[in-house]
């Protein structure tokens, strides 16, 4: 048998090889949408903090305040004693966002989902899924032991195809699908999905996770089988997860999601911080629009399809071309991540952008003209 460091180094050789070896690169992020790395100074391309709120002086001033009231951390799970008292006001302000009965909080959108679907599906249960969701939802489906099967992407007559196969011989079904896809930007058929929930007497969950705050703050009538999660972090510039739907979900979700029975409630900071962030949400949705209108200027600018969300991917195919052009980027001051497997399927390597409201239309343009030179569109 190989000792522990030698099993992992032939693991990571291996990565190496097929260009998907990934490491950590320390940044400072404190400058609104620049970065630094190494003292060098880039445009950032790879954030999801879309409306620069992680760096909003009214944020800060949230949290500073939250940790001097009612300190550093919460204590313990918020079953025990860690539900402290700013956890009301957000949630209350989150189901009135999402127009939706009750909504609990996660300790992040991660958390959220391994929590919230083991506690709606297990054996006997079907699962419904889009073929391109969040590695976080395939990780809830694979916990919680229902059967599950995926359909082409947004493909809503391939998902009714699966139900009319596999409903019957199951139990509950539930549909999952991403709203904003992370790493295509482009929309779910969230309506077509909730017709069939009714049509196949199944439940919906839709993760929201890059919609909230930029493209989607009230678009859903409240529907008792649709559940809508999303998270904190991106956007909103905080951290933490919440679950949206009737209170009579929540409360069951309260009792039986294990990712927040068993984990410690989040520090108060960042609940004041998120809190502060959707009441300028809501003051502000000139400041919302910003992130795709910043993005739709950078499709047009290279004749690409019109962007859908702030997340416009340019898929080079091939991980090592996808290192290369990320790597041209930075040359050039602008850091955009590439994407490979397995975060993406086999031959869609990718550069994925991401526009924020702090982008400059000069910014953007300039991004455009270097990819252009360097033909990489
Ligand atoms: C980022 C993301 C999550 C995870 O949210 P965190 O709060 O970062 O844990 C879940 N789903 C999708 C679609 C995401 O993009």
């Amino acid at each position: 048998m190989a000792t522990l460091a030698q099993y992992a180094d032939h693991a990571l050789k291996i990565k190496s090889q097929e260009c998907r070896l990934r490491t950590l690169n320390t940044v400072k992020r404190n400058d609104g949408i620049y970065l630094y790395q190494e003292n060098k100074r880039y445009v950032s391309f790879s954030c999801n903090d879309y409306l620069g709120l992680s760096q909003n002086s009214a944020l800060k001033h949230a949290a500073i305040t939250a940790t001097e009231h009612h300190g550093t951390g919460a204590g313990a799970s918020r079953l025990v004693t860690g539900n402290h008292t700013l956890y009301e006001q957000l949630e209350h302000a989150i189901a009135k966002q999402k127009n939706t009965e009750s909504a609990v909080i996660f300790g992040s959108g991660y958390l959220a989902n391994i929590g919230t679907i083991p506690a709606l599906v297990g054996k006997g249960d079907l699962v419904i899924a889009d073929k391109l969701i969040h590695a976080c939802l395939i990780d809830g489906i694979k916990l919680s032991g229902a059967s599950w099967y995926r359909f082409t992407h947004n493909n809503i007559k391939k998902c009714e195809e699966l139900l009319k196969k596999y409903r019957d011989s199951h139990n509950n079904c539930l549909l999952i699908t991403d709203h904003v896809f992370s790493m295509d930007g482009d929309i779910a058929p969230i309506k077509e999905l909730v017709t069939l929930t009714k049509k196949y007497d199944a439940w919906l969950l839709s993760d929201d996770a890059h919609g909230f705050g930029t493209i989607s703050n009230r678009n859903f009538p409240d529907d008792e089988n649709h559940i809508q999660m999303g998270t904190l972090s991106k956007a909103l510039g905080a951290y933490g997860g919440y679950v949206a739907a009737n209170k009579t979900v929540i409360d069951y979700l309260i009792n039986n999601a294990r990712s927040l029975i068993y984990s410690t409630a989040l520090p108060p900071a960042v609940i004041a911080s998120a809190y502060t962030a959707l009441k300028i949400i809501n003051q502000d949705p000139k400041l919302c629009e910003k992130p795709l209108k910043n993005a739709q200027y950078f499709t047009k600018c290279l004749n690409l399809p019109l962007a859908q969300s702030p997340i416009v991917p340019l898929i080079l195919g091939n991980e090592g071309k996808t290192l290369r052009a990320s790597e041209i980027l930075k040359e050039n001051g602008y850091l955009a991540s590439a994407i490979r497997p397995p975060t993406v399927p086999n031959n869609t390597a990718r550069l994925r952008f991401t526009f924020s409201a702090l982008h400059t239309k000069k910014q953007i343009k300039e991004l455009a003209n270097t990819l252009l030179q360097h033909q990489l569109v």
